[in-house]
């Protein structure tokens, strides 16, 4: 029954199966495909298990989820591509094709460098991210550990991305679903009271993870045995394991509880300890701390203390002459040979990370950061939402040529060449392209999706 060879049909394309993925999940079975059309890309395809009888809900559950995560793009969240077109007889789900181990091979290859402090805070921001993004979606994944992590190289570091929704579920939902965790992970809420399971249970399990990459410390072992009162409490600290003290003290917090709920009689309810951290906000706000910063990035963290660059914005000239944008109908000058587009915002934004930390290396050409963008992308509808990231696509003049670059989007940019939208970005890798723009009219877009799908429409005139 081997699929390799074979082309299945999706709702948006066709795709090649090439080979099937060295690691196989228990639950589905995964393949690494092409797609017939082009740009010729490879993705990932999962199969339900016809010999394993809940294969089928945790696909169906996981599409589910992907596709709402779609409109949103959460951060370092695996993507959802396409699925099974009707026609086909066996229900799939296209994802994109993440290259990389996951968290736990990682975690224990020795022909990688040990995972030092640094990464672990970079990693434990990635998830905390995407953890904070699916939140405000309602999503939770119930299921963190480390094999539903992949490490991938992005802007030169490594990241962490999640995968894996197959017993997500919306907090929403009045049902448990299938399957409710893994032992060494997964909350005690998810055996004791798994419709109890939320957003603070995600929380937690990516406190354990935390604490075995930091000391390399498997976090059951390291707890009390179950009683009474225990709930995965943990007779050692991170520290004593030689992890840094401030990171061992998130951790705690983490993986801590704050005493018992109540319930609305007011009698205490052993088996329901409430955690300490409710939201991964909470993790976010302390591995944004100096101390957090300094372990990440020493070199960037110590560089911070210049004093930027003051930005002056050369005055409007009256008549539009020399280059310009079209967008929306109206003209706007391009001043001092570069643009930006993006969204609406007031930079830095302090509420996330606008810059997303990379957007600017390597690329200065005048950029300057933090600035809002030279062209703003309003925000529709309440709560606002806006296709275009904060700082998405830049045109500029360099040595008597123009290039346009995406700012290594997940939501992508494209330039229309012969009549075809081409992606500004590497599909896999995310990055931006730097493209010349030769001709003296270019169409652009912001927001493109697999297929040739285009969001934001706009033209670059050199005149
Ligand atoms: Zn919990
Ligand atoms: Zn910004």
């Amino acid at each position: 029954m081997s699929k390799i060879g074979e082309t299945v049909r999706g709702n948006k394309g066709r795709y090649k199966i090439v080979k099937a993925l060295d690691k196989q999940g228990a639950m589905g079975l995964v393949f690494v495909a092409e797609t017939t059309s082009k740009p010729k890309t490879e993705v990932i395809i999962k199969f339900a298990r016809v010999d394993v009888k809940i294969s089928e809900k945790r696909l169906v559950r996981e599409i589910k989820l992907l596709q709402l995560f779609q409109e949103t793009k959460p951060k370092n969240v695996v993507a959802y591509i396409d699925e099974s077109d009707e026609s086909e007889e066996e229900l799939f789900l296209v994802m994109e094709y993440l290259k990389g181990q996951d968290l736990g091979a990682r975690a224990i290859d020795r022909l990688k460098p040990k995972i030092d402090a640094g990464t672990v805070i970079r990693f434990s921001k990635d998830i905390a991210e995407a953890l904070s993004d699916l939140h405000k979606l309602h999503a939770i994944h119930r299921d963190l550990k480390p094999e539903n992590m992949v490490v991938v190289r992005r802007n030169d570091e490594e990241h962490c991305i999640l995968v894996d929704f197959g017993i997500g579920k919306l907090t929403t939902e009045d049902t448990t679903g299938d399957g409710i965790g893994t032992d060494a992970w997964s909350c005690k809420h998810n055996f004791a009271n798994p419709l109890r399971v939320g957003e603070d249970c995600d929380v937690y399990a990516l406190g354990r993870i935390m604490f075995y990459i930091a000391t390399g410390q498997h976090p059951s072992r390291c707890e009390y045995p179950l009683g009474d009162d225990k709930f995965g409490n943990m007779w050692a600290k991170a520290v004593k394991f030689g992890a840094n003290a401030e990171l061992s003290n998130l951790i705690d917090d983490m993986i801590s509880y704050s005493g018992y709920e109540m319930s609305s009689d007011g009698i205490k309810r052993q088996i329901e300890p409430a955690h300490k951290f409710e939201t991964a906000e909470q993790v976010l706000q302390r591995l944004g701390e100096p101390w957090a910063q300094a372990l990440a990035e020493p070199s960037a963290y110590k560089q911070q203390k210049v004093q930027p660059r003051k930005y002056t914005t050369p005055p409007r000239q009256q008549l539009l002459q020399g280059p310009h944008i079209i967008i929306g109908g109206e003209r706007k000058e391009i001043v001092g040979n570069r643009c930006e587009i993006g969204r609406a915002h007031t930079c830095p934004d302090l509420d996330r990370d606008c810059s997303r930390g990379v957007l600017h290396a390597g690329m200065d050409g005048g950029f300057d950061y933090p600035r809002n963008p030279d062209i703003e992308i309003p925000l529709i509808g309440s709560p606002g939402k806006s296709v275009a990231f904060m700082h998405h696509i830049r045109i500029w003049k360099d040595k008597g040529e123009w290039y346009v670059r995406d700012l290594d989007t997940t939501n992508y940019s494209a330039i229309l060449k012969n009549n075809n939208w081409e992606p500004l970005n590497d599909i896999v890798t995310r990055k931006g392209k730097t493209m010349m723009l030769d001709q003296n009219f270019t169409k652009l877009a912001i927001g493109y999706r697999f297929g040739g799908r285009t969001e934001i429409e706009f033209s670059f005139y050199k005149q």
